[in-house]
This record gives C-alpha cells, structure tokens and sequence, in this order.
C-alpha cells in the first residue's frame, strides 16, 4: 500500500483549505443526538486553522433527492459545530458559485466556513468535473477527512482530488493507519468477527474474510444459517433458507483457505423476539420449532474466548445477538469485554466498526479500551470486504 500525503506534508498558511468531513450526523426533533462525527473532524479544523489556514468545509448531509430542502441543510449543524470547536463557524447556503466564493473571499487566516450541503448538486453524486472544477475555484489546497465517506466516488470525496494538492487529514490518517494494521498487515493469528442480522447483506465480506483470517467468528441472525446449511434445525429463527448454499460454500471455501470456522455451539432461546421475553439457554441441535436462537449462550463464548486467546489481531463488524434487547446482549457484552480487557494487557490489537457495533461497543461500556473504532459504516464494510476505496486511493501519494 503506498502512503498517503499528510498535514505534515501541507503548508496550509494563508491558503484556502477545502476540508471535505463527515457531518451527516444523526438527529432527533431538528437536534443532533450523537455529535461522535463532529467531535471526529475537530483536531483537523483546529490544526489547519491554527497554522494560519482559512478552512473551507464541504460536507454532505441526508440523501436529498431534488435539489435544496430545509430538512437536509446543514445550517443546523454549522451551530453545532461551532459549539464544539469552541469557535466561530460562518455558514454559506450554497457550496458553489457566488454564494460560496463571497464567504470564502470573506475569511481571514484561521476563519471557518462551512458550505451548504454538497448533495444539493447533481454534480456531486455524479462526479461532475464541472462540478468538481466549482469546487475547486473555492479553494488552494485539498484535504480529506471523510473516510466515512471515502467508499463513494463522488466530487468532493475523490474528484477535487485529481484536480488539486490533496492531504489525508487526522482522522482519515488514523482510520486508515488502524485499519492497515488490522488486514492488510496484520500480526497472525488474525480472528474477525461477523455478527448482525443477514448473510445477504454480509456476504462479499464473508468470502473475503475466509481468504484472509485464522478465526472467523459467526454469530447473530446470519450464525442460523450457516447452522441450518450444516443440517441442523432452527426453529423459527431469522434464517435466510435460500442462501444454503451460499453457506455451504462459503465452509468449504473456509477449509480450503485453513480458515476456522467458529459458529455458535449454544444459544439463549426465546419465543417472542421482545426485551424480557422468557428464554432459555440450549443447545443449538435441540431448538423447537416455535423458538429462535437470539443470543449465543456460556459455551459458545468459551468457544469464542478460546478463539481470542490464541489471536493478536482481531476485526468485528456485526453483533452476536438482538442486542438492542435485554437480555440478549449478553453475549456480544461478554466477548466486547474479553476482547477489550486481552487489549489493554497488550495482547491483541482490538479493530471494530460498522453503525449497530459501535452501539453495541457502547453499550457494553469497553469502547475506549479497543484500539480502534472506526464509525464509518459503509467504507469500514467495503474495506473488510477487500475493495480499495476510491476517496482513499485518490490522496495517495
Ligand atoms: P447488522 O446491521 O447486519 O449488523 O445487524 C444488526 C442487527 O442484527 C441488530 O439489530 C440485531 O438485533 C440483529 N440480530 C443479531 N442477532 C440476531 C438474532 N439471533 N436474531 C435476530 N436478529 C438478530
């Protein structure tokens, strides 16, 4: 992998700094309810704006369809940000033409702005090189610190890159460092995890990891149907019957590559997908047919303990049960705290991403001890995938 060009590289003194971020923080009633993404971009903005920079941010926000809507402007979350950064942010409602140049002509060295949501134009989605050069008039230099957003081949997240001088900021720097360290070159034994709902959502990855791994740790809804591929029954678990196969294959491919295979020896078995329901822990050969298998139970997390003990790079992307209900987190709560405390002895690089496992993270109160968590959804999946990400291979050097 070759590097990427840093901040330690830029002079960003008296330059305009196109810094695209991540801002498309979640909301609740008009209010940002988790401000993890902001608090991310901060140590970018302050650097560039303390080295005499005038920071220009572009960031895209929502998914609007048809042009300019108040529901997607990121007006709101300029307020936001201000409040964070502990400094002024200027706002702009439009990121190109006279709007935008008139805001950046205005600002002095370490000023901010943020421009109006990049998805207002068609040219972003699209790449636009018209777009991408009115992008580019805004500014002297580029910087990206959206890794969250670096799977998407679109104008500000890969295109002003071929057009203009482009950095890594620190926190796209850090992600990519971690996640290096994690796949591409790792201290073996490698184990990951994939836990969540579905096969089908999850299978590029799945094929990938086999190729790539010692260990690789099945849990949650998709752990049913590898264990129906096997044979056994699963009641009335979320199980994908047509995806079979798929499992078969994707075993196979696992023995070939001398990959292990750890699926769920035990279970905790419910009736009614609810917090609370009454449940019971059993084995996984002997489930009824009106029960579902909604956590892994006390032998299979010894199973995964065993797996841990013996690796010094682990990756995790997915739960081990419907952990959003109570007690079924109990599982993805146990491994989270094994994995975090064989961390902090400094016996395992700890790498996990993905929206319902950093919850899940979280909840279980050991994020901090992880080595690395990374918030990108979408970008961490297709990295752990094996594909290259264009807004990364962009900033190359
Ligand atoms: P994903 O977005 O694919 O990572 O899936 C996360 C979702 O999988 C969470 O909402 C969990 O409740 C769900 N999940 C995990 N394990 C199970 C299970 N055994 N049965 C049903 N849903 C599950």
């Amino acid at each position: 992998m070759s590097a990427f060009r840093t901040l330690d590289q830029a002079d960003v003194k008296d330059k305009r700094v196109l810094v695209r971020v991540d801002l498309n923080v979640p909301m609740e009633n008009g209010r940002v309810s988790d401000a993890t993404r902001i608090d991310r971009v901060l140590p970018t903005i302050c650097e560039i704006a303390d080295k005499g920079g005038k920071v220009v941010l572009l960031a895209h926000f929502g998914r609007p369809k048809d042009g300019p809507d108040a529901e997607n402007s990121l007006k709101s979350v300029a307020a936001v940000l201000s409040q964070h950064l502990k400094r002024p942010v200027a706002f702009a409602p439009d990121c190109i033409g006279s709007v935008a140049s008139d805001a950046v002509d205005a600002l002095k060295p370490g000023d901010i702005v943020l421009l109006e949501n990049t998805r207002f134009h068609k040219g972003e989605e699209k790449n636009d090189p018209t777009f991408v050069a009115e992008l580019a008039k805004l500014g002297d230099i580029y910087v990206n610190d959206a890794f969250s957003a670096a799977h998407r081949a679109h104008a500000s997240t890969e295109g002003l890159a071929h057009l203009m001088p482009a950095y890594a900021g620190r926190t796209m720097q850090a992600e990519v460092e971690a996640i290096s360290k994690a796949l591409e070159n790792p201290q073996r034994p490698v184990a990951a995890i994939v836990g969540g709902a579905k096969v089908s959502s999850k299978l590029d990855l799945l094929e990938n990891l086999v190729k790539k791994v010692d260990f690789l740790i099945i849990g949650g809804g998709m752990a049913n149907t590898f264990l129906a591929a096997q044979g056994k029954h699963v009641g009335k678990s979320l199980c994908e019957k047509d995806l079979l196969d798929t499992a078969r294959r994707i075993l196979e491919a696992a023995k070939t590559a001398g990959c292990e295979i750890v699926l769920p020896g035990d279970g905790a078995l419910a009736k009614e997908f609810k917090a609370h329901a009454p449940m019971r822990i059993g084995d996984v050969d002997h489930v009824a047919d009106d029960e579902m298998i909604l956590d892994i139970g006390p032998r299979s997390i010894a199973d995964v303990e065993r797996a841990l003990k013996s690796a010094r790079t682990l990756v995790w992307n997915g739960p081990f049960g419907a952990f959003e209900l109570q007690p079924f987190d109990a599982g993805t709560n146990a491994v989270a705290k094994m994995a975090a405390s064989l961390t902090d002895a400094g016996k395992l690089l700890s790498v996990a991403g993905g929206g319902d496992t950093v919850s899940a993270l979280n909840q279980a109160g050991v994020s901090d001890q992880f080595t690395y968590i990374s918030t990108a959804g979408g970008a961490f999946l297709e990295w752990m995938e094996g594909k290259s990400l264009p807004g990364v291979e962009a900033i190359r050097a």
